[in-house]
């Protein structure tokens, strides 16, 4: 079954119970979560006006398509209320593919590995967690050397 890496966000509410409710709705409609990273919280990345972030990674076995997935993902993100007000603005969440098994694609709606996951503290610490061995399709580095490389200086530190 294909194996998939999500990673959720949200700086707005009550962040922690927002995760949460996204964990729960992937559970119902994505597939089966079998790996959850850390919570972490992180200052707010591109615009630093507004609250930080908490993240989490997880690994979800889906029947789904990447497509598919895709769509699911935008569909919970709109259920759990989110407004889309500007980019890089506040959310309640935010569901990014990072990894469909070793998939390589890029269209103008989904780009799989996630681009700029390799750019990131707060997508990378958490999926070190979980995935260290874990190897970047197009860049052919372990999630390991990638952060050992990342030029990403945020403070992103454990929660819970
Ligand atoms: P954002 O505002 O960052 O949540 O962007 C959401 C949009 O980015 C989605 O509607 C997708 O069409 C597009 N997108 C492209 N690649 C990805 C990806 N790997 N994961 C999630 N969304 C993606």
């Amino acid at each position: 079954m294909p194996k998939l890496y999500l990673l959720l966000g949200g700086n707005l509410g009550n962040r922690t119970l927002y995760l949460q409710q996204a964990r729960e709705t992937i559970a119902q409609r994505v597939g089966t979560i079998v790996q959850t990273s850390a919570i972490y919280e992180t200052a707010a990345w591109g615009k630093t006006d507004q609250p930080s972030f908490l993240n989490q990674v997880l690994e979800v076995e889906t029947n789904l398509s990447a497509e598919e997935v895709l769509q699911t993902i935008n569909q919970i993100e709109h259920d759990l209320g989110r407004e889309r007000l500007e980019h890089w603005g506040a959310r309640v969440i935010d569901i990014d593919i990072l990894f469909y098994d070793n998939l390589v694609q890029q269209t103008q709606r989904l780009t799989i590995p996630h681009p700029q996951l390799h750019l990131r503290r707060f997508t990378l610490l958490p999926l070190h967690e979980i995935a260290s061995n874990l190897i970047h399709p197009v860049l052919h580095q372990t999630i390991t050397q990638l952060l050992q490389v990342c030029p990403d200086e945020l403070e992103v530190h454990v929660v819970e």
